[in-house]
């Protein structure tokens, strides 16, 4: 038996609980997995607290992302023992997911966890760190470098853009952080900003073209706040569009595109091929600090991570949340 959050579907209803489940009823796969860490993302909040239909198939283990010790495998690339890593693949969507003590997964799903990183600093990094990395590098194959000029990152306090910054500082860049919550100034300027201005300034409808204010951006908002970054990239910019904290609308026009030759680069981590993965955690790996980690996690429980969640949605939790299903 192991412990996991269960989510079942009552009527419209989405009820979250802790169970004990058999492994007998994991899902199939040829790699099982002894779950050390797992995290709470913005995706898995939706899940818990029913806010939207991220999950496809019930009852449902919730989790996108998980780092563990192999226990069982019959795939060639892992053996028992193996330290590995899982971020996406719709696990904890489509399939039960991280936050339990175990996970089966078709081992193609996995990576190894990469060298100087413990399973800890792997989830403290977790899809965020990820995602915050396949952005960064998103902007320097476009051409973005840190000589090109100041980068915007949106939603400062969060996972994604904590981990932006941070990484973009660490390479020399320009950093201007948006955030709702200014009074935590001080803790993004630890992180590396250079910049700290407030989120309101982006959140409305605004003119199509803007006064030109940074060259490249990295957006885990959407909405009007990702269609006013565009109407304010230089010319040749690059926005790199991650997420939808303000909403999944993009309410736009080509103005910026056609006539500044913006480029707007999405960015999907689910999905991934594994050679992007691998590059993303080859360079997390050599640049995140364990500073940076302690200065941007905190951990909960399996049984703390239900409440946890609502808090995640309200925007009450800085940084990112990992939590230890075996506490
Ligand atoms: P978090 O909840 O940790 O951070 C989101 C941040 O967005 C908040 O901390 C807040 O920052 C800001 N925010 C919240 N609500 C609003 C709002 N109404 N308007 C403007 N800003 C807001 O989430 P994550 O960092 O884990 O994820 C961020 C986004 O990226 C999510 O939408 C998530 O779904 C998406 N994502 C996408 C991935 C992909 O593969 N493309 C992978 C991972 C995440 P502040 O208080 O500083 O303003």
């Amino acid at each position: 038996m192991f412990k996991a959050i269960l989510l079942e579907q009552e009527g419209t209803q989405t009820k979250a609980r802790i169970a004990q489940l058999d492994e007998a009823q994991l899902p199939e796969g040829d790699v099982t997995v002894a779950v050390e860490y797992s995290t709470l993302n913005y995706k898995d909040g939706l899940a818990i607290t029913g806010k939207s239909p991220v999950v496809r198939t019930w009852p449902m283990v919730p989790g996108i992302d998980f780092s563990g010790t192999v226990e069982v495998s019959t795939n060639s690339r892992f053996g028992v023992g193996d330290k590995v890593v899982l971020n996406g693949w719709g696990v904890g969507e489509n399939r039960w997911g991280g936050l339990a003590q175990k996970a089966r997964v078709p081992g193609e799903f996995l990576i190894p966890l990469p060298k100087g990183l413990s399973a800890r600093d792997a989830m403290a990094i977790g899809t965020a760190g990820y995602t915050a990395m396949l952005s960064v590098q998103a902007l320097e194959r476009a051409g973005i470098l840190p000589n090109s000029g100041d980068i915007l990152v949106t939603g400062a306090n969060g996972g994604v853009g904590s981990f932006a910054i941070a990484i973009l500082a660490k390479r020399g860049y320009h950093v201007i952080a948006s955030t709702g919550r200014l009074e935590e100034t001080t803790r993004l300027q630890g992180l590396g900003a250079a910049e700290v201005i407030d989120r309101q300034s982006l959140a409305d409808k605004g003119k199509p073209l803007q006064k030109e204010r940074w060259v490249g951006a990295i957006d885990s908002v959407g909405s009007y706040t990702l269609a006013n970054i565009c109407a304010a990239t230089k010319y040749g910019g690059v926005v790199a569009a991650c997420g939808l904290a303000q909403g999944m609308d993009f309410p736009a026009t080509v103005a910026p595109f056609i006539l500044r030759g913006v480029t707007l680069a999405g960015i999907d981590s689910v999905n991934a091929p594994l050679a992007k993965r691998l590059a993303a955690w080859g360079s997390l790996a050599q640049e995140i600090d364990t500073k940076i980690i302690d200065a941007i996690v905190s951990q909960v429980s399996l049984e703390q991570a239900i409440p946890t969640a609502s808090l995640l949605l309200e925007g009450r939790i800085k940084g990112r949340v990992i939590v230890d299903p075996n506490l």
